[in-house]
């Protein structure tokens, strides 16, 4: 049976809602985390959970992250996170979007929903016919408006970040990346490193995606099995969660991980793990922050593309600091970015 409170994944979370509507088919769930510095904020995932308890376990987990990197990212949001539990290639996706969006508007704008895997910004405009708290909508884009390209871009100043950690320069000629999924995120990421003289290894399991990047960049691909074990300065994850775990941690030979996927660390313990071999880690919820330092200002001031580009610059400082920190104190890197964030939480309360 799912107890709530006792979910490794609860942490004091404030709400947790299960949301259902058999007329459209929903079955899904609402998670805040923290609302001490603003409205509680954070995508909407879609996908086909194989149990409640999986999807619950998920949706706790992201939107415990979310108040992470909000806090982090020095924004004036809370953390929270909704998943519907359906696949997103399945008939009737349109009427459970507008249905969570009934749901999350009876919320009065206590929790902003967005985008997530399965959940793209046309949809987030299907859930704005319901709602009034939806960030992230197609509608709202300009061309160079994009939240995913903000998020990639923090990707590539984290990336940067660890250059200077690892060589004492930001320049990144040569830098040997590896590159976890080229979706949204990756495939931006891999432009700017290659554009700035990075050496970078890809893999998807999408071919077309990896044939399309091979074809436009010069970059090599790898089989996605292999894609952690390559002997390279950075391995970026940019696919699914929980991908640094008790298996690939020791198949590791990156000197650093840095990429945009979310909650890669499986638990806790894997942030030891990667301090106790020497690799330095940047925490996922510090450097996928970019698309929600861009998208997530429409919330409480005007979208603005210079002013998110300077925020997301600043990753760079925030990533340098956390590493140079690890390091000088002799704590996993994801320990000392908690303690930042919760650090400005318990500041407010
Ligand atoms: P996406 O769906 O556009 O791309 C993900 C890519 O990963 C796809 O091409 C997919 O084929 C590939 N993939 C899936 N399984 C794989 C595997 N086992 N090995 C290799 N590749 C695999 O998603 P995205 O928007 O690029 O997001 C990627 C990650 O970053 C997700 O974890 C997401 O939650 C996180 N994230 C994204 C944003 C954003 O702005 N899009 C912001 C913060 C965090």
């Amino acid at each position: 049976m799912t107890d709530v409170f006792l979910n490794p994944g609860f942490d004091n979370h404030e709400q947790v809602i299960f949301v259902n509507d058999p007329a459209a088919d929903l079955r899904g769930i609402i998670a805040i985390h923290n609302s001490v510095l603003g409205p509680a904020a954070g995508g909407c995932r879609m996908q086909p959970y194989e149990s409640v308890d999986k999807a619950l376990y998920d949706v706790l987990r992201l939107s415990r992250g979310m108040t992470m990197k909000s806090s982090v990212a020095g924004l004036p949001l809370g953390g929270g996170k909704c998943v519907i539990i359906a696949d997103p290639n399945s008939p009737g996706k349109k009427a459970r979007l507008k249905a969570m969006g009934k749901h999350v508007q009876r919320l009065g704008g206590r929790f902003w929903t967005a985008i997530d895997m399965g959940v793209g910004p046309e949809d987030a405009d299907i859930m704005a016919k319901e709602c009034d708290y939806i960030f992230a909508r197609a509608s709202e884009y300009s061309d160079n408006f994009n939240p995913s390209h903000f998020t990639a871009l923090g990707g590539f100043h984290g990336i940067r970040a660890v250059a200077h950690h690892l060589r004492g320069t930001d320049e990144l000629r040569g830098l040997r990346v590896a590159i976890q999924g080229v979706g949204a995120t990756g495939a931006e990421l891999t432009r700017h490193l290659v554009d700035h003289g990075a050496v970078v290894t890809v893999a998807d399991v999408n071919e077309s995606a990896v044939s399309q990047l091979v074809d436009q960049y010069s970059v090599t691909a790898v089989d996605p099995s292999i894609i952690h074990t390559l002997d390279v300065d950075v391995f970026a994850p940019c696919a699914l969660g929980a991908v640094l775990n008790d298996t690939t941690i020791p198949e590791l030979k990156a000197s650093a991980v840095c990429g945009l996927a979310n909650n890669q660390l499986e638990r806790a313990e894997h942030g030891q793990n990667l301090f106790d071999r020497n690799i330095a880690y940047v925490p996922d919820f510090v450097v996928n922050a970019g698309g929600m330092m861009g998208a997530s200002t429409v919330i409480f001031s005007t979208p603005n593309r210079e002013n998110a580009l300077a925020d997301i610059e600043g990753l760079f400082t925030t990533i340098t600091t956390i590493l140079e920190r690890s390091q000088d104190e002799g704590k996993p890197s994801e320990y000392i970015a908690e303690e930042m964030a919760k650090k400005r939480i318990y500041a407010c309360v």
